[in-house]
């Protein structure tokens, strides 16, 4: 396949385009419905799967049309296989990160990339630190959790966007990969098993608002006043606090949705009791402004939370805050900060009514430690011989840092994966 103009990916069509494209061909509009099964239910690789395709019609497609499919260079493990860690490679070279978790409850959670690294510079992220090199397709975006579903055989329940890259700075491919995962002929998630991150950039939230879907959004805060949120955060510069309130209101008025503000602790940097005291008192008095249909129950107990809201209950507030312990990135000066400030920090806001909770420090949570696995991929780790797999000597410490987020955590596992 060299003649990539003539070549059409399948995969991240709708099923309204598939028909069409069958139709291009002289085909029956049904068959762009058997493809859509194949590519997005079945999991095809090739064509030649597609078995209830004519013979002549797999052998068109296979001169005429191609579809992404991704391959895994790494695959790291961690607390004995619940949770996989894979870097992938794309047709061009480049590498994502995608982050596979099950779960007791029996959720099966991917965590996937949406860009080739990010151009929204936050100083804690190591994804950051490389800049953007590109965006990815919405075929792109899918497949990753397809992959995940070849190489592992279960059916995945919820995705959240939370690996390499803002989600809204690439909208019409993570809204494409949304309808795609969502839809009954697509992945068949259920789109409030759907969480998209975002750093905060409003005119995105707002057009995402208007499209009514009922998945959840989560949005970065991790500071509560403009002043440290720029430091942390370059994009408050242009959408400020304020605004981005504003922005997460309309969310949740016209979705009926609830939202999850992420807070990564950082010590000494957005820990503080003044800090956690001001956030308190700046959401309580923006509760008013939030109001979903399905607000969750106050005084949420910490547990675990991947950008997935605590279902049922009604407080009347239609968010949470979600604490997350920064996680190490190598070369990056900021610390984790211990236990007990973190509880100090949860018990400032709960004290002021806001549903808090805080993503546990798990072994297998090296959820979306994305970034670190990409930047480290080659490097040579002296004295560390460990090759990373199936909880294979990771050490005590690396298990215990963990967490849900990642972010960071993978800098002691992925060392060996070049
Ligand atoms: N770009 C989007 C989504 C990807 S980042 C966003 O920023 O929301 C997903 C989450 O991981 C964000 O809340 C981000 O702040 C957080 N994160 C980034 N680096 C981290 C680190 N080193 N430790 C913990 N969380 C981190
Ligand atoms: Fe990009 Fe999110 Fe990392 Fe910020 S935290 S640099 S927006 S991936």
């Amino acid at each position: 396949m060299t003649q990539s103009q003539q070549i059409i990916d399948l995969k991240g069509m709708t099923l309204d385009e598939l028909e069409a494209f069958a139709q291009r061909l002289g085909e029956p509009r049904y068959r762009g419905r058997q493809i859509a099964h194949w590519l997005y239910q079945r999991g095809a690789t090739s064509f030649a799967e597609m078995t209830d395709l004519p013979a002549a019609l797999r052998a068109r497609l296979t001169t005429d049309a191609v579809f992404t499919s991704l391959s895994s260079v790494t695959a790291l493990a961690a607390d004995g296989g619940d949770t996989m860690k894979y870097l992938l490679r794309l047709a061009d070279g480049a590498t994502i990160e995608t982050v596979f978790m099950r779960y007791q409850d029996g959720r099966r959670s991917v965590c996937i990339s949406t860009q080739v690294g990010c151009g929204m510079g936050c100083t804690f992220c190591a994804t950051g630190l490389a800049g953007l090199t590109r965006n990815l397709s919405a075929a792109e975006i899918i497949d990753q959790v397809l992959l995940v579903h070849r190489t592992t055989g279960e059916r995945v329940t919820n995705v959240v966007f939370m690996g390499m890259g803002e989600p809204l700075a690439n909208y019409e491919a993570t809204l494409r990969a949304i309808r795609l995962l969502s839809a009954p002929y697509g992945l068949g998630i259920g789109m409030r098993h759907l969480t998209v991150s975002t750093v905060g950039l409003v005119p995105q939230i707002r057009a995402l608002a208007s499209e009514r879907l009922q998945l959840t959004l989560a949005v970065s805060l991790h500071a509560p006043t403009d002043d440290l949120r720029s430091q942390l955060v370059p994009v408050n510069r242009k959408w400020p606090v304020a605004e981005l309130l504003d922005a997460s209101g309309e969310y949740v008025r016209q979705t009926g949705r609830r939202i999850s503000f992420e807070y990564v602790l950082m010590k000494g940097v957005n820990d503080t009791p003044e800090l956690a005291a001001i956030l308190g008192e700046l959401l309580r008095a923006r509760a008013g402004g939030m109001v979903a249909d399905d607000a969750p129950p106050a005084g949420i107990p910490v547990g675990e939370s991947h950008g997935e809201l605590p279902q049922g209950g009604r407080s009347g507030y239609a968010f949470h805050v979600n604490l997350i312990p920064w996680n190490p990135v190598y070369g990056l000066q900021y610390q984790r900060p211990d236990r007990e400030r973190v509880a100090a920090f949860v018990q400032g806001l709960r004290e002021r009514g806001i549903p808090t909770t805080v993503r546990l420090e798990r072994g297998v949570d090296i959820d979306a430690a994305c970034g670190q696995l990409q930047r480290t991929h080659g490097a040579t780790a002296p004295g560390n011989p460990n090759p990373g797999l199936a909880g294979s000597g990771r050490s005590a410490e690396t298990r215990e840092r963990g967490s849900a987020t990642g972010k960071g955590t993978a800098n002691t596992i992925a060392k060996h994966s070049g």
